[in-house]
C-alpha cells in the first residue's frame, strides 16, 4: 500500500550530518527505509531543535540550506514538490516526493515578508508554533489563555493566498480555534491524535477533529508513542486511533504523520521527554506496512486504505498547492 507520511524530521539529520561533511543523506541513511514502507511522498519539516531556540531564526536558515543542498543533488531520487503536478512528475520518474515544511514559524518575528520568502524557497506547508508561544500564536506549551496574534492572523492570509497548507498540529487549543475562526481553506494537523483515547495536550479533542474535517482537512496519525498509549503503546492501538477518527468524521479526514524519531541525536531525544516506551514493530518508516496490516485486520478494505494512506492528504495538497 502506498503511502504519504505527513510528518518527517529527517532533516534534522541531514543538517546535522552536512555539518560533518557528509552528504547524500537522504540517499544513503533514509531512502532505503522509506522504499522499504513504501513511503512515496512526505513532508519534511523544517524544526528547530530545543537546543537552538535561543537562535530559532539562525537554526531555521541552516536546516533550510541544508535541504536545499541535499534536494538539488539527490534529485534524481527524491522530487521536491513545489506544485501539485509534482506528486505526478515524482512517480512517472520513480522518485520520492518531498515537500517541505515549517514546524513552527517563530523565525518570522515581526517581519512578514519572511513568508514569502520560505515560498519562494519551496516550502509548502507550516504551522505557526512548535511547543512555545511566539510572535504569531501560542503552542501547547504557552499560556492556555493566549491564542493567535493579530500578526498571526496575517500571516493565515499570506499563506493561503501564497497557496501553503496551514498545519495546527502543535497550537494550543486557543489557538486552534483561531485559527478555525480566521482560515478559510483547508487545514491539517500533520502529526496528532485523539485525546479521548490518549489526554495528550498534543493530541486533538472530538471537536477538533469534527472542524479540520469540517474544514476539508486531514489529520495525520501519529506514531510518537506517547500520544498512542502511555503505558502501553502499540499498533493495535494507534490503529484505534484510526479508527476513531473514521466513526466520528467519516473516513475521508483521515491519513498518516508519523514523526519517527530513531535517528535524533540522543539530546535532541532527551529533549523530547518521551517516557521511553516504543511502538513494538512500528519504530521506523521501513515497518509502516504493519500498520497497513493492521488495519486490514481491523476489517479495511483496499480502497479506504489507500484514502488512509495517501489519498486524503492528496486531496487537500490538490486544492492548497497552486
Ligand atoms: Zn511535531
Amino acid at each position: 500500500m502506498k503511502v504519504f507520511d505527513a510528518h518527517s524530521d529527517i532533516l534534522n539529520d541531514v543538517t546535522n550530518k552536512r555539518e560533518l561533511s557528509i552528504e547524500n543523506i537522504i540517499e544513503n541513511y533514509h531512502l532505503d527505509r522509506l522504499q522499504r514502507g513504501n513511503v512515496f511522498g512526505s513532508i519534511f519539516s523544517i524544526w528547530v531543535e530545543p537546543e537552538h531556540s535561543n537562535d530559532y531564526r539562525k537554526r531555521t536558515f541552516e536546516i533550510l540550506s541544508a535541504a536545499s543542498a541535499e534536494l538539488y543533488r539527490g534529485r534524481d531520487k527524491v522530487k521536491f514538490v513545489k506544485r501539485f503536478e509534482d506528486f505526478t512528475r515524482a512517480e512517472r520518474e520513480n522518485k520520492t516526493a518531498i515537500l517541505l515544511g515549517l514546524e513552527g514559524m517563530a523565525s518570522v518575528k515581526e517581519d512578514i515578508d519572511l513568508v514569502y520568502f520560505f515560498y519562494q524557497c519551496g516550502i509548502r506547508a507550516g504551522g505557526l508554533t512548535w511547543n512555545e508561544e511566539n510572535t504569531l500564536a501560542t503552542g501547547i506549551s504557552g499560556n492556555s489563555n493566549r491564542g493567535i496574534t493579530k500578526y498571526g492572523v496575517g500571516v493565515i492570509e499570506v499563506m493561503e493566498q501564497l497557496g501553503m497548507v496551514l498545519d495546527v498540529s502543535h497550537l494550543n487549543e486557543k489557538s486552534f480555534w483561531d485559527v478555525n475562526k480566521h482560515a478559510k481553506r483547508p487545514y491539517i494537523a500533520s502529526h496528532s491524535n485523539v485525546f479521548s483515547l490518549r489526554s495528550h495536550p498534543r493530541n486533538l479533542k472530538d471537536e477538533q477533529i469534527k472542524a479540520i474535517a469540517d474544514s476539508g482537512g486531514v489529520v495525520g496519525i501519529n506514531a510518537w508513542p506517547d500520544f498512542v498509549d502511555e503505558n502501553n503503546p502499540t499498533i493495535e492501538k494507534l490503529a484505534t486511533h484510526i479508527d476513531y477518527i473514521v466513526r466520528l468524521v467519516g473516513i475521508e479526514y483521515v491519513g498518516l504523520g508519523f514523526d519517527f524519531c530513531h535517528f535524533l541525536d540522543n539530546g535532541t531525544l532527551d529533549s523530547l521527554l518521551g517516557n521511553g516506551n516504543t511502538i513494538p514493530n512500528l519504530t521506523n518508516a521501513g515497518q509502516i506496512q504493519n500498520l497497513v496490516l493492521a488495519l486490514k485486520q481491523k476489517g479495511y478494505g483496499d480502497e479506504e486504505l489507500n484514502k488512509i494512506a495517501h489519498l486524503n492528504f492528496m486531496r487537500v495538497f490538490k486544492e492548497i498547492l497552486k
